[in-house]
């Protein structure tokens, strides 16, 4: 059931008021008295009422002051004025001031209803407003609410991402793109086409505006040397086309990385090939029974031995490449003690040192533990010293030390070889990289060995020092 409307008669005159409140009840109000106008403030401040019929002349507070006073107090309570015929000009007044409606004494039962009716449906009416009104004002404070989040969400994305409207226009964008595409605040609402430079982009976003068979787009562009896969894809409502959205992700690295394993793969390939094509061509000739010397044939065996060297030699160090690969993130790091490491692969090399009558001198400082991987430090080692042997002269010397620099642990292997062109130093630890003259052509290689070296130096931030003169030696110096 719908509350009963709440009515105040403020009027002094016992009879009018009490008449008042006869006719209204009977039409379903719920009515109230009052003789003067602080009663009546009293009486408004603890119940709702939605009419209050005031007397304009009324004992102590004037009925003006009480109009002025409840407009002030709620502005929807909605005031009627009563007024005798002497004061009707102030009850115009009044009218004009915010009562909406007056009633000249005397008046009838059926003019008072009347009045009260029109009053009554105002109210209903101002009620309603308000009620839209609030609706309306949670709405736009929802609204806002999500757009701050939207904001949040989409300025947190390393993507960058865009919003192109129907028209064209670039009408939202986060941080990421402004950072990525150099777009400005300004630039908001502009035909898209003007603000994205970049022709990939804007190709992709003209193909989809065409509407012709709409569809999301995926391809890979340069921006400021870095490479991004674009993203983008039709907003679309009920069939209908809404806008586009563009997104930008930064693959450089993952670029990088692919580009770098296709030139791998393809150098491995080439450097498989050389020497299977030399094992081939004496095979072929030896099945052909052309090479009848038996001296020619033990000699061409040997030749095509080496090179079967060169292979499994290159198969280790890919081995080892990939192994330092997959376990970059999980070493198994323990406390290593790095001279004891040093004399066991130097035993292990003792025949190939004595073969070349090399003179090897060892001097290691018992240096603490140290933690590390310990198949790196033995294939850091190895490879230095496999170098030193292959790369030195008969009869040459290699010294061996390890010590305290500083707060750096400093391994040095010197030796008395054919040394490396200074124009060449650069090059040696990049992978496959082989010195390629007189001296070095009988000396097999993969040309790994060093960017092994290299890479497992650089994993515990460590530095390389190579010095080298041509035809005296070299030394190469690891600080860890
Ligand atoms: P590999 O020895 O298998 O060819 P590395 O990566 O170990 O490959 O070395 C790259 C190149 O650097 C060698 O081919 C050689 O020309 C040069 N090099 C490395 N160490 C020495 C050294 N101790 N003395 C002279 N040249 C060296």
């Amino acid at each position: 059931m719908l509350e009963k409307e709440k009515i105040l008669v403020v009027d002094d005159e016992l009879s009018i008021s009490q008449a008042c409140k006869k006719i209204l009840t009977k039409e379903g109000f719920d009515v109230e008295i009052a003789f003067d106008g602080s009663k009546a403030k009293k009486l408004i401040e603890k119940k709702e009422f939605g009419v209050v019929i005031v007397d304009l002349k009324l004992p102590g507070l004037s009925g003006d002051e009480l109009l002025h006073w409840i407009r002030e107090f709620d502005q929807d309570i909605v005031c009627i004025v009563i007024t005798g015929y002497p004061s009707y000009d102030s009850a115009v007044t009044s009218v004009k001031e915010g009562a909406y409606d007056y009633i000249p004494k005397p008046f009838t039962a059926g003019e008072l209803r009347r009045i009260v009716r029109k009053a009554v449906d105002r109210r209903l009416l101002l009620r309603k407003m308000h009620q839209l009104q609030e609706e309306r004002e949670k709405n736009l404070q929802l609204l806002a609410q999500e757009k701050t989040k939207l904001k949040v969400v989409i300025n947190s994305m390393t993507d960058a991402v865009l919003v192109v409207n129907n028209k064209g226009e670039l009408v939202l964008y986060n941080l990421a793109a402004e950072r990525i595409l150099g777009i400005k605040k300004e630039e908001l609402e502009r035909p898209f086409k003007e603000v994205v430079k970049n022709q990939t982009i804007r190709k992709m976003v003209e193909a989809i505006m065409d509407g012709r068979g709409v569809f999301a787009l995926s391809r890979e562009t340069k921006i400021n040397g870095k490479s991004y896969l674009v993203n983008i894809a039709p907003v679309k409502e009920d069939e209908e086309m809404l806008g586009l959205v563009v997104s930008l992700r930064d693959i450089t690295e993952i670029r990088r990385i692919s580009d770098i394993k296709s030139a791998f793969l393809t150098m491995v390939a080439h450097e498989v090939r050389s020497p299977l094509g030399i094992i081939e061509g004496y095979l072929d000739l030896m099945l052909k029974g052309v090479v009848e010397d038996k001296k020619k044939m033990v000699q061409m065996l040997q030749r095509a031995k080496i090179k079967v060297e060169t292979l499994r030699e290159l198969t280790e160090d890919l081995l080892s490449l990939a192994r330092m690969e997959a376990e970059r993130i999980k070493k198994r790091l323990v406390p290593v003690n790095l001279a004891e490491i040093i004399r066991e692969v130097v035993d292990l090399y003792q025949e190939k040192i004595k073969e070349r009558n090399i003179r090897l001198k060892m001097s290691l400082q018992n240096i603490p533990p140290f933690l590390a991987d310990k198949n790196d430090m033995v294939l850091l080692f190895t490879n230095l010293l496999d170098n030193a042997i292959k790369y030195n002269v008969d009869g040459g010397k290699i010294e061996v030390g390890l010590r305290k620099a500083g707060s750096k642990i400093e391994l040095r292997v010197k030796d008395t070889g054919i040394g490396i062109p200074q124009d060449k130093i650069e090059k040696i630890f990049e992978e496959f990289y082989r010195v390629k003259d007189e001296k070095t052509r009988m000396i097999s290689g993969t040309g790994l060995g060093l960017s092994i070296v290299s890479k497992i130096v650089n994993s515990y931030q460590g530095r390389i020092k190579v010095e080298s003169r041509e035809g005296e030696g070299s030394i190469f110096s690891i600080y860890l």
